[in-house]
């Protein structure tokens, strides 16, 4: 089988590569499970000066690594050069807090003295997605690193460029052997390195599909599982928000990385008392964004990563037109080879539509009407989702209180849902379980030892 690099912007095959074969995997167990018996020995200052190199080697070669990810999945040049500023800043956020993370936890028993200590696992195989390619790998491997474990990962196969210039940032910062690979497979091959005794954990960020696949290997051979699956998380507008405010956030808020983002906003749940005039905000702004060439600065946005996520997202527009949803903007692909698509607005979604049920990657949003705040809160629970959501409200005693209510991972009062080192971040009901990011991020792979000295 061979991976392909495909830009989404013509559709054109960029590059091939062979998959890994075998042996290749092999190789790289090898080499991980000796890398981990040297990198967990590695004192923490020293593993905090090769992270911090790490940060530099992307900042030093920025324009280039932006340039990967624009070619490969689409996102616009901006995008991509704030990605790679986002994972320096993650990797000296790691650099810097790892020790107190890292810290035994002393614990209040009756006699003697007890306490936590946090030891590395083991090699951890990352299943990472094309839609934030250096993010979502830099979240795992910062603290995983950090914290004396060493990583595998298996990118996804339209992003083969970015997963090996992951490998390389760190074999130029320092890392030793084994530290942190890249195998270029197909999913199907991702089964038996599950199942060795090499790997001892498993991180995926990704499809439910994938992830509920992955997690069921992985509790066959007995191994922690993080999974950061989708989203379809709520944006509220109570009658009291700053509507100017909401819908230039909302705008940003679904449209980040052409809507592809599982925290993007998903679901906009307006109050009866603002609809139409929050509909029609929403909408001018919608269709002011310029959408073209992401090599090119003035474009707002690009194509999409690639041309079945398009397809299939049209479906998903067509199928909710059907149960009764109202067009209020866009629904379509413009004429072009790439894997372009209008940005669009949905109101009045019945429940049963996809549109309301189902998490739409892509530029499309859906407005709900509520008439009274029970009810939205109601609607904001009614999905099988719950990674993040945002309430919109110039009142923040009755945004906090709402936020209470919502069944997410987390809930944002008048700021958009994005992703923060210092913060947790991870989802519930089929938005996943476990968490990255923040101190938290860093335990879930990490052998909590109690020791009781008497
Ligand atoms: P997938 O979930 O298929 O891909 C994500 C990663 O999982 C890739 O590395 C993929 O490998 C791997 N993978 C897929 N299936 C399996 C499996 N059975 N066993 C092991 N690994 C697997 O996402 P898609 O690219 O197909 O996107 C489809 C939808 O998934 C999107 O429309 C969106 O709803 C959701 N998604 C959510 C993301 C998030 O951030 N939460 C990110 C990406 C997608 P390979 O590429 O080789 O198939």
């Amino acid at each position: 089988m061979s991976i392909q690099s495909v830009n989404p912007f013509n559709n054109e095959i960029i590059r091939q590569f062979h998959e890994a074969t075998d042996t290749d995997i092999q190789a790289a167990l090898e080499a991980s499970e000796e890398g981990f018996r040297h990198w967990k020995q590695v004192p923490l200052q020293e593993r905090s000066s090769l992270m911090m190199a790490a940060a530099q080697v992307m900042e030093d070669d920025l324009e280039h690594y932006a340039h990967l990810m624009t070619l490969e999945m689409g996102k616009t040049l901006r995008e991509a050069r704030a990605e790679i500023e986002k994972c320096a800043a993650c990797c000296r956020y790691y650099a810097t807090h790892a020790e107190a993370f890292l810290k035994d936890k002393v614990l209040d028993v009756s006699q003697g003295k007890a306490f936590i200590s946090y030891e590395p696992l083991g090699p951890v195989l990352a299943i990472m997605p094309w839609n934030f390619p250096f993010w979502q790998v830099i979240r795992f491997a910062a603290p995983n690193l950090m914290a004396g474990n060493v990583g595998i990962l298996k990118h996804a196969s339209s992003v083969p460029q970015v997963a090996l210039a992951l490998e390389e940032i760190f074999r130029k910062a320092g890392f030793p052997d084994g530290a942190f690979l890249s195998l270029l497979i197909g999913n199907k091959k991702t089964e038996k390195l599950i199942a060795h005794p090499t790997i001892r954990a498993v991180t995926l960020t990704g499809s439910e599909r994938a992830g509920s696949s992955v997690a069921a290997r992985a509790g066959k051979y007995i191994k922690k599982t993080v999974l950061e699956l989708g989203g379809s998380d709520p944006f509220v507008v109570l009658e009291d928000a700053d509507l100017d405010k909401a819908a230039e956030w909302a705008v940003k808020s679904r449209m980040i990385n052409m809507g592809q983002s599982c925290i993007a906003a998903k679901r906009f749940i307006v109050l009866d008392k603002v609809y139409d005039d929050f509909i029609n905000r929403f909408r001018s702004r919608m269709e002011a964004l310029k959408i073209g060439d992401p090599q090119d600065d003035d474009m707002d946005h690009g194509p999409m990563a690639r041309e079945d996520l398009a397809e299939g997202l049209l479906e998903q527009v067509q199928k909710s037109l059907k149960k009764g949803a109202t067009l209020v903007t866009g629904g379509d692909r413009p004429n072009s080879n790439g894997a372009f698509f209008t940005p669009t607005i949905l109101a009045d979604i019945p429940k049963n539509a996809p549109a309301f049920k189902e998490e739409l990657f892509g530029p499309v949003a859906s407005v709900i009407r509520a008439m009274d705040e029970a009810e939205a809160i109601d609607l904001a629970n009614s999905s099988v989702y719950g990674l993040g959501g945002s309430v919109w409200s110039r009142d923040l005693e009755r945004g906090q209180a709402i936020a209470r209510q919502i069944q997410s991972g987390a809930v944002y009062v008048n700021k958009m849902m994005a992703s923060d080192p210092a913060v947790p971040f991870g989802g519930i009901k089929l938005s996943g379980y476990g968490r990255e990011l923040s101190y938290l991020g860093m335990h879930e792979f990490l052998n909590q030892k109690t020791i009781w000295v008497q």
